[in-house]
């Protein structure tokens, strides 16, 4: 059950079409807290349906926003920051308990997505076009940008409010209207979107919220003409299925898709800073986060000293209910999730790895498992080459810099990766050298709404965030303005 709201009209039940919160649909889906296994509340099932209606709505409301001026579009913005700001304790509440983080990731969770929407705010003002000098003399070459149009968003369970933010703020911002479809794991944070939209005075039709069974509502946003671009976040495997889907249309796509995150640490390392950084970028969310370290590459030198103190780290995480004091770790969101953390532990441990810390499902239960450090890695493993998603830390071991490099590119996820050196040289050439769309260089949390968020090779197209997060939402159009 949930604790008392302040405003207890944040938790809602119903989708919001087009300005209207609706039950429409067939059925309703059960909405658990993943600490103990609780239903919490129960959504709307939408279909084609509603999700036709939802996009006739962006549509119909498309004209008028698109002609509002920047700043009038910043302006509510703005409005929609202060709301999400104002409400940040409530949201985390809701946030915990239908994904289990802890009140402390959450908290932040919901502030980064006050940040974006900011930032968004800050950039709608700054869509600027450019003039051209012109091979003619009597004409003039003018380039400038306009929204996209209505824009159809679908969003995974493991930041159910951020990665929202993300898509709606430039979407917004840009001049378009969309369409969300969040995860049907993790609705709540969703739908509260819808509410606070509407306390900001943001205009009917703008945002729909749709929860459903995703190949119904999926196949509407990505299949519908009205519908000009398809954002979203998730599996590379889903992923593909919706690119194949909007190429029906040719759709505008942006993609974060999986990751495989390499995590080296050279022997000059700074060795307390790389296992604090380690900590943060394996652990956060229980190792489910796209951008998670899958894979650590430890040189050998450095190997033994690394492990040691990285099993002392995971022994000291407290697992539990994420609303508990304390608390790093929370459960995992389901047990398919408990099921491939301990299967890429199996295989690893029959493919000589050697447990050094958990190791097992935790004696809470349920979905709750013990933070694992697991040393002797080889690529032979399933946990080289498949996202575990899970709090696995498994240590893979190398000589010099150029098999590092080689071990960290061999995938084909091109996401986040990491590494730690305090040779000046070497940091160059390794960023230059790893294939993938960001590198922390002695930092293992890179996630900031001013720098561009994305991936490379399978891991996703376009970038979210930064200055150039509002692109992805706008066209170019060139004028040649002739006969002067
Ligand atoms: P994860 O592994 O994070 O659950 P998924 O890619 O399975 O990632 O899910 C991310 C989002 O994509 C969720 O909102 C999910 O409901 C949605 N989704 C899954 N399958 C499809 C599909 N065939 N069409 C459209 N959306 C889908």
């Amino acid at each position: 059950t949930l604790p008392a709201l302040k405003n207890p009209d944040l938790l809602v039940e119903a989708c919001l079409i087009g300005g209207e919160w609706s039950v429409s649909g067939s059925g309703r889906i059960d909405v658990t807290n993943p600490a103990t296994g609780a239903v919490i509340a129960r959504v709307p099932s939408a279909g084609a349906e509603e999700t036709k209606r939802a996009i006739a709505a962006a549509h119909a409301a498309y004209p008028a926003w698109r002609a509002k001026t920047a700043n009038e579009r910043a302006v509510l913005l703005r409005r929609l920051a202060a709301v999400i700001t104002e409400n940040q304790e409530d949201l985390a509440q809701i946030l915990t308990a239908e994904q289990g983080k802890s009140l402390a990731e959450s908290r932040g969770e919901v502030g980064m997505s006050a940040a974006y929407v900011l930032w968004f705010a800050e950039e709608a003002r700054r869509v600027y076009g450019e003039t051209v000098p012109s091979p003619w003399a009597d004409r003039k070459i003018l380039v400038t940008k306009e929204p996209v149009g209505v824009v159809a968003a679908i969003t995974p369970w493991n930041f159910p409010s951020s990665m929202i933010a993300r898509k709606l703020a430039p979407a917004l911002a840009a001049g378009c209207p969309i369409v969300i479809k969040p995860a049907s794991q993790t609705p709540l944070s969703g739908l509260a979107w819808g509410k606070l939209c509407q306390m900001a005075g943001i205009p009917d039709g703008l945002v729909s919220i749709l929860t459903g069974p995703a190949r119904a509502i999926g196949g509407e946003l990505t299949g519908n003409p009205l519908v000009k671009k398809v954002t979203f976040t998730g599996s590379t495997e889903v992923g593909k299925v919706l690119l194949q889907q909007a190429a029906g249309t040719v759709k505008k796509v942006s993609m974060e898709l999986g990751g495989n995150a390499p995590f080296i640490v050279f022997d000059d390392a700074d060795l307390d800073r790389a296992v604090a950084g380690a900590m943060l970028a394996k652990f956060r969310n229980s190792g489910q986060t796209c951008i998670c370290t899958n894979r650590f590459l430890v040189q050998d030198g450095i190997y033994d000293a690394f492990a040691e103190r990285m099993a002392e780290a995971a022994n000291r995480l407290k697992v539990g209910d994420g609303t508990q004091n304390g608390v790093a770790q929370g459960p995992l969101i389901d047990m398919a999730a408990v099921e491939k953390t301990e299967e890429h532990i199996r295989d690893a441990v029959a493919k000589g790895g050697r447990v050094i810390a958990g190791g097992h499902r935790h004696t809470l239960g349920g979905q709750f498992f013990e933070p694992t450090v697991l040393v002797n890695a080889t690529p032979a493993m399933n946990v080289a080459r498949e996202e575990t998603f899970g709090p696995l830390a498994p240590l893979f071991r190398f000589r010099d810099e150029a098999e590092a490099i080689r071990m960290a590119n061999d995938t084909e996820y091109g996401l986040a990766c990491y590494f730690y050196t305090r040779d000046l040289g070497q940091a160059f050439r390794v960023s230059e050298a790893l294939e993938y769309g960001m590198v922390g260089v002695n930092e293992g949390i890179i996630t900031t709404e001013v720098a561009p968020f994305g991936g490379v090779k399978e891991s996703g197209l376009g970038r979210e965030g930064g200055r150039l997060g509002i692109d992805d939402y706008l066209e170019v159009k060139y004028i040649c303005l002739g006969g002067l």
